[in-house]
């Protein structure tokens, strides 16, 4: 049956996928171009009109499905957001699911990953986030990954793809030894060694977790979203980057900081196109057990 809201444009049943999408429309704490609250339907719209058969994994995603829960409510209070969001991520998943989640601004991930507590996290993203507070608030989305470094501990985190940060972070970077791959280093590297040296840094997680902030993306790419920053992965960089680095111990990978008012339609589909990448690599993995 086609359901035109959810992902994919097609429900599947809950216990026919692992594969679960939640919608996490918070935009509270944009300090630039405010809009991601649009994100989830946009994603969701976009992933109805592209193909969901993998050439890289040569899985049909069309077969395997997703089973979207739709959005969670966002009370106005950042806190009390973040606590739906968690609450709302461990009330359905469940051993072996894949929490799938649309932002939203990316101070979503902290909920989902409090939830789901992962021992290692990868973060895509131009910006390190790890500032300690911004305009007056240690919940604004540029401190998302100084909050991770203090709940998981710094050795447990890595950054990929950077390129903007303040003096501040490339600091408390330093002093708290949180790792990080630049932009830059992809490209010297090539994607081989660039997932040669995530892989080695998820080599003993039991949990994985991965978020995706899009603007880690060139402008070029992703237009749509919040803090456009030059010189970022081109998407099929990064897509083969994910489908690299994804194995069956995946527990939840988000997509942040779309943002619908500035984007011409790359940016949606090039969310929608991750997810369903991600998935089918992460099914190749589970299928062959
Ligand atoms: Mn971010
Ligand atoms: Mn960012």
């Amino acid at each position: 049956m086609i359901e035109a809201w959810c992902f994919g444009g097609f429900q599947a049943p809950r216990e026919k996928t692992p594969y679960i999408v939640l919608g996490a429309p918070l935009d509270a704490t944009a300090t630039y171009r405010p809009g991601t609250r649009f994100g989830p339907q946009a994603i969701r719209e976009a992933s109805r009109n592209i193909e969901f058969y993998s050439f890289r994994s040569g899985v049909d995603m069309d077969d395997v499905g997703f089973h979207d829960l739709g959005d969670a409510c966002i009370p106005e209070n950042v806190k009390e957001a973040l606590l739906t969001i968690e609450v709302t991520t461990k009330t359905s998943w469940r051993p072996g699911d894949v929490l799938i989640m649309l932002g939203g601004e990316h101070t979503v991930s902290r909920a989902a990953i409090e939830a789901l507590r992962p021992d290692k996290v990868v973060v895509f993203d131009a910006h390190l986030d790890l500032r300690d507070e911004y305009l007056g608030s240690k919940d604004n989305h540029a401190c998302t990954v100084r909050r991770l470094v203090e709940s998981l501990g710094s050795e447990n985190i890595l950054l990929v793809g950077v390129r903007a940060c303040c003096r501040e972070e490339v600091e408390y970077a330093k002093q708290s030894g949180v790792k990080y791959i630049t932009s830059y280093d992809v490209e010297r590297m090539g994607v081989r060694e660039t997932v040669k040296v995530i892989e080695n840094f998820l080599r003993e997680a039991s949990r994985t977790y991965i978020s995706i902030d899009l603007d880690v993306l060139d402008p070029a790419y992703a237009p749509g979203v919040g803090n456009p920053e030059p010189e970022g992965l081109t998407t099929m960089q990064l897509i083969d980057i994910l489908a690299g680095i994804t194995k069956e111990n995946l527990v939840g990978v988000d997509v942040v900081e779309l943002c619908p008012p500035y984007d011409n339609g790359s940016t949606a589909v090039a969310a929608a196109k991750i997810i369903v990448e991600v998935c089918a690599a992460h099914y190749v993995a589970i299928s062959s057990r």
